[in-house]
């Protein structure tokens, strides 16, 4: 293929993913597109474009602040939504790479699957959950966000495919080995989609040594056989347990799904029920927890018969209908604690 022009660096990309990935890949050229049509980038593909908007985006920003098992913790070396974020980008890709799929998809749904959580993780989530009209699900608010808030409603016009992964990235999973693939889904989702359990997962396990929560020999035994006593060799060893589960994929086999071998699969969901039992459930966990519920409740009441208080950036002419559900969901946990401050504790008097 002949290319001299500039114009033509998107067309040789695309060409390159024509010839490098698997038939089960979604070709940026082949994107069902997005809801406004746009110019096509001289340069980048319609999903690495996707991935820089995610990236240069508010909600992507406001992740460093937004944590999942710890709340604003002291310790430099604790993961925030964002490590966390990140690192499930660097897991899917590695797998997208091996499977021969379209790894500027699925970092960009990787970057953009977290953008709608809540402050204080799950506690946060399941107060909003029984607050909101309609109930409250991250994965569907990341999706809002995407579509809708960010860029003073104007969205992000992603493309169809990426918009599809954010959403289905999660849904109130019981196990990993749950069914990966939604009706309409990509495989590129259902990497995201694993590696996001992969990622969480051994963070946590991670954290929760650091906080002193558990020790490294607490991890049940069969778990430690079947994965790696060690944090990257059991990150190392459920990903090479993927890509050799789903080494149909690279080989474009029609029905071929993103997968798990059944041992690592049972090891894994004896990892998380560890995890609920020993961390998640734990009592000064659960009282952090009871606490975020209690402040983002009383968040919501306040704003709930006080909406003109939404600060005015949500409420700009002509910009998007924030509801009091969009503008709680959206703060970070130490924008929630300041305002849950401000509003309800006493100031000391000064003059
Ligand atoms: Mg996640």
């Amino acid at each position: 293929m002949e290319l001299t022009e500039f114009d033509s660096v998107r067309s040789r990309t695309e060409h390159e993913e024509q010839e490098r990935l698997s038939p089960c890949a979604v070709l940026s050229s082949q994107s069902r597109g997005r809801r406004l049509p746009e110019q096509p980038s001289p340069v980048r593909t319609e999903f690495s474009r996707d991935r820089d908007r995610i990236l240069h985006s508010k909600a992507f920003r406001r992740l460093k602040y937004k944590t999942q098992v710890f709340f604003s913790p002291a310790g430099d070396h604790y993961r925030t939504r964002l490590s966390h974020t990140l690192e499930v980008a660097q897991i899917a890709r590695t797998i997208a790479r091996a499977l021969r799929l379209n790894e500027d998809l699925t970092e960009a749904i990787a970057l953009g699957h977290d953008v709608g959580h809540a402050p204080f993780g799950h506690a946060g989530e399941q107060a909003l959950d029984a607050l909101c009209a309609g109930g409250f699900v991250h994965s569907q608010q990341s999706l809002r966000v995407v579509d809708l808030l960010e860029r003073d409603g104007a969205g992000l016009n992603l493309t169809w495919e990426v918009r599809d992964g954010i959403a289905y990235h999660s849904k109130h999973q019981e196990s990993v080995s749950q069914p990966l693939v939604s009706a309409t889904g990509t495989l590129e989702g259902a990497v995201v989609r694993m590696s996001d359990a992969i990622a969480y997962l051994n963070a946590d396990i991670d954290d929760a040594v650091r906080a002193g929560l558990i020790a490294l020999d607490d991890v049940p035994a069969t778990a430690v056989r079947a994965l790696g006593r060690e944090h990257g060799e059991r990150i190392d060893t459920m990903v090479n347990g993927i890509i050799h589960a789903s080494w149909g994929i690279a080989q474009g086999s029609p029905d071929a799904r993103v997968a798990m071998e059944q041992p690592l699969l049972d090891a894994t969901d004896a990892l998380r029920e560890f995890m609920f039992s020993r961390v998640y459930k734990h009592p000064s966990v659960e009282r952090e927890a009871e606490k975020a519920r209690m402040v983002v409740s009383q968040l919501y009441a306040y704003f709930d018969e006080n909406e003109d208080e939404l600060e005015n950036e949500m409420r700009r002419e002509g910009g998007p209908d924030w509801t009091v559900c969009d503008y709680i969901s959206g703060m970070t946990d130490r924008y929630a604690t300041r305002a849950f401050e401000r509003l309800f504790t006493p100031r000391p008097w000064t003059y």
